[in-house]
Formats: C-alpha cells, structure tokens, sequence
C-alpha cells in the first residue's frame, strides 16, 4: 500500500540553520539579561497533569477551553501538553516545597509550548516561549521590574523599535466584581449583535468578551465602559504606582483599557508589548499579575507577577532588523599525506582549545579538503605539508583573498587572528588575547603550539 511521504505535523517546524540561529539568540539573549536582574532558570516537564492548567469549569479562556492537547497516557493518566508554563512553575513551587522561603523567587524559563490552533505566520502548534515570573510579591515594582525586565531584552536584541508596550489594570476582586456586573449590563443590551462565543461567555466570564477577536464584537467591545470607573482606591493606587516605577526604569508605556490578557488567572497589571510589524500576530509579549494562581495549585497565597513572550514572533523580528548572527566560520586544517594526519589532529585540538572553530576533513587528498574548506565557508586553511613540519611551520591560506604565508607553528594563533577572513571564526577568547596583544598568555599558546617559547 502507498505510503504518503512523511512530513512534519501540521503547525511544527525544523529549527535549522539560520532558524536556528536566530532562536538560539533570542533564548541566550534573554537569558543573560534576565540573570542580570536576578533571575534563575527553572526548566518544568513540558506535560502536566491536566488538572495543572484546567482549573475546574470556571477556566474560559480560549487557551484552556478549546486549545489544549490532552489526552490519557498507557496508566490512565489525564495528560497536557503545556500550553503556557505560568501554570507549570506555579505548581513546581508548591510541589518542591517552596512556598516559605527565600521569597521572592524570581524564575525564568524557556521552552516549546503546545496549542492545537491554526497555524500561521508567528501562530504554530508547537511554539516556544521564553518568560518570567516573580513568585511571592505583591508590590508594584515587581511589576515594574518584570516589564522593565523584558524590554531590556528587546532592547538587547535590538528589536525594540517600533514596539510599544501597553498596560491596563484589571483591578483586584471587589473592582471586577463591579466591573463585570458592568459589563454583563451592557452586553446583555446587545446580546443579538454579539458573536455566538461571546453569548456564551456572558454570563460566565464577560471580561473574555474584550479579549475577542471576532470581527463582531470588536465594535461593541469598544464601546464599552472601562474598568477605569469601577477601580477600588487601592486598585487604583497600585496601577499609578506599577506606572510610576516604569517612569523611573524609563520604559514608556501607552495605556490600553481593552487589554485583558488571555488566561483568567490575572488580576492588577495586565501588559502587551505589541508591534505593527508582524501583522497579525502583533503582541510580542504578554502578562501581568496573577495573585491567586498558586493557592489554586494548593499553595499558600503567593501573589506572583510575570510575562511570556513569543520566541518565533521575537526571532521574526531579529530577521526582520536583518540581526540574524552569521554561522561561525571555521579554520579547515588539511594535512598533505598520511603522515601529516597526526601533527594536524593535534593543531586541531589546539586551536579549538583556543576558541577557534576548527575542522578537518575525514578524507581526501588536498584539492578535495580544500573544496570541503570551502564547502563549509572556511575563512582560512591550516596547511600541513611535510616539509614545513619538518621544519615546524604550516602554511595559513586566506580562503577569500587567496593569499597564504609560511609561518611558524607558535605564530598559527596571531596569524589567524590577524587574518581578516577567519576574524567571525575567532571565539571571544582568541580576540581577547589578540587585544592584549599576545600578553600574558602568549608563553601558553607557544606551547601548545609546539614552539620554542620567545620573549617578545
Ligand atoms: P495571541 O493573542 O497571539 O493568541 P495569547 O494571548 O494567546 O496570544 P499568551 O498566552 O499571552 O498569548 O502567550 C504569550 C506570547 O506567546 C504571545 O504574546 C505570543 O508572542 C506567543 N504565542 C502565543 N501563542 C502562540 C502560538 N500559537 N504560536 C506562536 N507564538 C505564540
Ligand atoms: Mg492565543
């Protein structure tokens, strides 16, 4: 019986390359800046039980409702795929025991996130977020600190223009419960003009009606009070002190009343870092306070606050800046003659000592090593040949320029780094060294390279 050829499931993809690149930056990048405001990483099961992100039959929101993949495993077990990992580092606070001490504690994660949509540019079933949260703090410069905290990071990655962050408050329990008997009044005054998905979140979750997407309620929504006029004085002190702090961090914001994030577990702070430049799918980052959702995983109340961000609508915009990092170009070592095959493996493993991408070809007389050299956009050749050995030289061939020089073996690092050509090949390391003008660690090099150590 024919088989149909193999192919990727519908909303994955391959990070290779480039792609792969890209997302390498956008996740190292976070990562470092996040360690900068004192940030640790936590990695979480990327399944949970079901029960982590499905919170009883109050959760209305499209991500626990209608996007989860869930299914029972071999022993019966009701299984999700993490759509988000709020819900994930939440639970791995209570179930390790965390809860008391050493509060705040100030996660960030990375990772793939599963959620059964319709794919298209920078919406995917498997996707990846980086995010992070500050558990067990209910002041408003944690909220400051964790928004300030991600823009640092676009700004980082230098994609920062032409993306603007706007914040909302969602106020605390008693301005939504007055804000909601709001919003059921007046959406039950239009209910015949309102999409079936909004008819039936009425009455149960009317703040979900905001957050559609559906063409038919947009008009409504944005006729419709704000939770502005309904704010408790302590709700609304909170969100001018949340702004405040972000004046002094210097992060600008746009308020947008409409913003009610996605999941129903928030409260206060509600932000979107939102950009035209993606179409469509314009909100970069997300999130906002959520002061209930520990205790909802059998905590104590812990009010957390923390974001999540796109990973692949951040590297579409890398792309986009035209930042993609350029793949490291290597220094291709070709031995001439089987003799030369043991002194080349060991300037190999030297220069990658050294922080020098370094390769060798499995085979191959010299004409063939060198068209792989260039296969593999070498900057520059090591060659080895015989006599030069003998004599304790090799021969360093500039692949762009064509030109080449006979040095000495405790030259090969400074000619190298001296080699424009082989300069995106040269580890942080080497162009430390380089700076320093060979200082201190010059009698090192010599030796590894086998050379008389000379005074300079
Ligand atoms: P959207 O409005 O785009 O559906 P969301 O409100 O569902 O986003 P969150 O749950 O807040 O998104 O997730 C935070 C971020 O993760 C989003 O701002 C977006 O950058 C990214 N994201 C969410 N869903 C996807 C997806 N299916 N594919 C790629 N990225 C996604
Ligand atoms: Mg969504």
């Amino acid at each position: 019986m024919a088989q149909a050829p193999l192919q990727p499931v519908r909303g994955t993809h391959d990070l290779i390359g480039a792609d792969f690149r890209r997302h390498h930056l956008v996740i190292e990048t976070a990562r470092r800046v996040a360690t900068l405001y004192g940030f640790e990483e936590w990695a979480t099961p990327i399944f949970e039980d079901t029960r982590v992100f499905s919170r009883g039959l109050g959760d209305t929101s499209d991500v626990v409702s209608k996007e989860m993949y869930s299914f029972e495993d071999r022993g019966g077990e009701n299984i999700t795929l993490r759509p988000e990992n709020t819900a994930g580092v939440c639970r791995a606070l209570v179930t390790n025991g965390l809860t008391q001490s050493n509060l705040p504690r100030k996660v960030f994660y990375a990772g793939p996130m599963f959620r059964y949509e319709r794919p298209q540019k920078g919406r995917y079933r498997q996707f990846h977020q980086i995010g992070i949260e500050v558990l067990g703090a209910a002041e408003p410069l944690a909220d400051a600190e964790v928004i300030a905290c991600g823009w640092h990071i676009q700004q980082e990655l230098g994609i920062d223009e032409g993306t603007v962050l706007e914040i909302n408050t969602l106020g605390d329990a008693a301005s939504r419960d007055a804000y909601r008997a709001a919003l059921i009044a007046y959406f039950t005054a239009h209910r015949n003009d309102l999409s079936e998905d909004s008819r039936a979140r009425l009455e149960k979750n009317p703040l979900r009606i905001v957050d559609s997407k559906d063409p038919r309620d947009k008009a409504l929504v944005a006729a419709a009070p704000t939770i502005h006029d309904h704010l408790t004085p302590e709700a609304a002190e909170f969100y001018a002190a949340v702004k405040r702090h972000l004046t002094a961090f210097g992060v600008s914001f746009r308020e947008n009343p409409r913003i009610v994030r996605g999941l129903d577990y928030y409260s206060h702070t509600a932000f979107e870092f939102v950009t035209e430049r993606l179409g469509a799918q314009g909100t970069v980052m997300g999130g906002g306070r959520y002061n209930g959702l520990v205790e909802e995983m059998g905590g104590p109340p812990t009010p957390s606050v923390g974001w999540a961000a796109g990973v692949e609508r951040l590297t579409l915009l890398v792309e986009a800046a035209e930042l993609t990092p350029p793949a490291p170009r290597p220094v291709a070592v070709i031995p001439v003659g089987e003799a030369a095959e043991a002194a080349a493996i060991n300037v190999l493993q030297s220069l990658r000592e050294h922080g020098v991408v370094a390769e060798i070809a499995y085979k191959g007389n010299m004409k063939r090593r060198m068209e792989r050299a260039n296969r593999i956009n070498a900057g520059a050749a090591v060659i080895l040949g015989e006599e030069e050995l003998a004599e304790g030289k090799v021969v360093v061939r500039n692949l762009d320029k064509g030109s080449q020089e006979r040095v000495a073996m405790e030259d090969l690092l400074r000619t190298l780094a001296e080699t424009g050509a082989v300069e995106s090949a040269m580890h942080a390391m080497l162009q430390g060294i380089l700076e320093e003008e060979l200082g201190g660690e010059v009698d090192d090099l010599d030796e590894d390279f086998g050379g008389e150590t000379e005074s300079r």
